[in-house]
Order: C-alpha cells, then structure tokens, then sequence
C-alpha cells in the first residue's frame, strides 16, 4: 500500500519492475519474501524449517510469492542474498550461515529497503526483527539432564564438550547456557568447537579426547546437536568401554530419537519448530506491507549494530526415552513405527 496516491495499483508495479524492483513495501499487499536457511536438506532446516515456512506462508498470504534456498557455505549465502536483492524481493527472512560474514549483504539489503528478519541465528547489521528458540535454555537443558543422567559421577565426574562452530551466534549462546550449570561440579576434560557444525569433525575430536583421556574416563559428553553426538556415539563405539556413557543432542533428529530408543544417547532438545516458522512468516509479511512487528514480538534483543530489534524469544523441551510420546510424537514430528523402523 505504499504506491503513490497519483498512480494505479499496476503502474506503480510496473514502475518497481523497471527500476528493478525491491524495498519499497509491495504495492498489492502481497510482497515476494526471500528466505535463505543454513545447510542441505538433510538439516533441520532443509527439512523442517524450511517447508514450515512455506506452509505458514502460503496459509497467511497465499499470493505472496516466495523464493528460498540453502547453503552451508557463507560465501555461497553471500550470493544467495545479493541475488535476492537484485530479484526485488521485498523481504528477507534469514538464518545465517556465518553472520559476521553476511553482515555487508545484511546493509545492502538494508539500503536497498528491504527488511531482514533473522531466523534462529541472530543476523549482523540492521535487521527488522528476530524469531529463535532461548539459547541459554537450550544449554541448561542438556547440561542438566546429563548430570541427572551421570548420577554419582555429577559430582566430580569428567565430560567431554562438543560445541558448535564458532561462527554461529547460537554455538556460544549454548555452550554458556551449559557452563552455567556444569560449572563447578564436573572436570572438563576436553571442550572443542566443531567446524561448520561437522560430524565428521566431532568423529575426529571425539577420537582425539578418547585417546587423551581413556574411554573409561569420560563419564558423558556434552554434545551440542544431534548430528554430533551421531558422531560421538560413532567413536565411543569402536572403544571397548559398555555401556556408553550419557550423551546429550539437540534438534529432535530421527536418528537421535531412535539411539535414544536404543540407549545410546541420554537425551535430545526439542524445539517446537511451527511456532518458530509462523512468528518469522508473520513478521516478514507485516514487515513485506510495510507494517510494524512490534505486536509480534515478545520482547527485544540487540546485535552489534542495532538495538532493541524486536524479538521472539521461544522455550525447548528436554526429550528423554520417557517422554518421547508426549513430544515429538504427540506434535506430529515422526510416527512411532518411524522411530520404530530402523533407518
Ligand atoms: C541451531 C541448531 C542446529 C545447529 C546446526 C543452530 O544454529 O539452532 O538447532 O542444530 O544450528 O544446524
């Protein structure tokens, strides 16, 4: 609704489509929202964030065209958003692959009008509005249900942390989180940060700490996400040492559900995803018709260059072998005879 009063609704179009289009609010009530996630479709967020969004999407404005993609490589995310921004769309939804590096697309973006709303990693630059999951929660959960699950070993027992890449916001945001309750009653005897969020690299730390420390010793390992502790798992079982000891995840990962089944892994962080999905789409469509997101948000947050950026903050859940129906299957995330069937 932001055409100029002395033009019709198609001139004004065709206007924003010769001067390439993009920023200025969309003049039919249907702006054209971009979304651009982390990872391939085998992530959470190719495989449940992302059709989410476009569920929600097309409920809330079924003529909104929307155009996405994905990549785990920052410099490719880059690219993605230039080309965004060079398409016209009129809003942007965003988890950033590295957010530091992103930050000069994020200005483009910015100058060209376009509003960012970042989803589940907090964006750099000037953003219009953020939808994630409570970091901090989210480490709590897993540090303390592993040291329920380590019993006499809570106190004074070793762990193993397996923390997420560094140029992840939520990485450090989790890991502190969990240092908040493990400080002071479990020895750390190793902590790395992963790249790129890679198993393959926790496979290779996870066998680097069994050969410094003794499987024998490490009694649970504080595992980020669920992909790594897939990882973990792999290296303790070439060890001789019965039965594991508890290893914690995050994501709700079939495969994670399944070895929590199984007993190979203590327990998961669900996060209720739709809620997420739908808060970033109504903010971006607000946002996308040139209103305001204030009556989304549920408080505010900063990032290094902008204040006060309204906010959806949302709680997870602990998922343990006891309440797995209660959760994911309760939700709809995975049928029993999913988790059932053995990938
Ligand atoms: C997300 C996690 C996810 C991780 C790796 C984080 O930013 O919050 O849910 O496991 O990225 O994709």
């Amino acid at each position: 609704g932001r055409a100029s009063v002395a033009l019709s609704a198609a001139a004004a179009l065709t206007l924003v489509g010769a001067c390439g289009g993009g920023g200025s609010g969309d003049d039919d009530g249907n702006p054209t929202v971009g979304v651009l996630l982390p990872g391939g479709g085998a992530s959470r967020f190719g495989q449940f964030d992302g059709p989410l969004i476009e569920k929600k999407l097309k409920e809330l404005c079924p003529d909104c065209p929307a155009t996405f993609d994905a990549t785990s490589d920052p410099a490719v995310q880059r690219q993605q958003l230039e080309s965004m921004i060079t398409r016209g769309v009129d809003v942007l939804i965003i988890a950033a692959v590295d957010p530091q590096l992103l930050r000069p697309a994020v200005e483009d973006a910015h100058r060209a009008g376009i509003p960012v709303v970042a989803y589940d990693r907090l964006a750099q630059g000037p953003i219009s509005g953020y939808v994630t999951f409570d970091g901090a929660k989210v480490g709590k959960l897993q540090a303390e249900a592993l040291l329920q699950a380590m019993g006499a070993k809570a106190r004074g027992g070793q762990i193993v942390m397996m923390n997420g890449a560094t140029p992840d916001p939520n990485a450090g945001w989790f890991k502190r989180g969990a240092l908040s309750v493990l400080k002071g009653k479990v020895k750390i005897g190793k902590s790395y940060d992963t790249v790129g969020w890679r198993p393959e690299n926790a496979f290779v730390n996870m066998r680097g700490a069994i050969a410094a420390l003794g499987a024998g010793n490490i009694d649970g390992v504080l595992a980020a996400n669920d992909s790594l502790a897939g990882a973990v798992v792999s290296a303790l079982n070439a060890t001789e040492v019965r039965p594991l000891p508890p290893i914690t995840g995050q994501d709700a990962d079939l495969a994670a559900v399944q070895r929590i089944v199984r007993g190979d892994q203590y327990m998961t962080v669900y996060k209720p995803f739709k809620p997420a999905t739908d808060a970033a789409v109504e903010m971006a469509v607000a946002l996308g018709r040139g209103n305001s997101v204030a009556s989304i948000a549920t408080g505010t947050v900063d990032n290094a260059s902008t204040k006060d950026i309204p906010a959806v903050l949302l709680p997870s859940v602990s998922v343990t072998v006891g309440n797995i129906k209660d959760t994911v299957v309760k939700d709809g995330m995975y049928t029993v005879d999913q988790i059932c069937t053995p990938q």
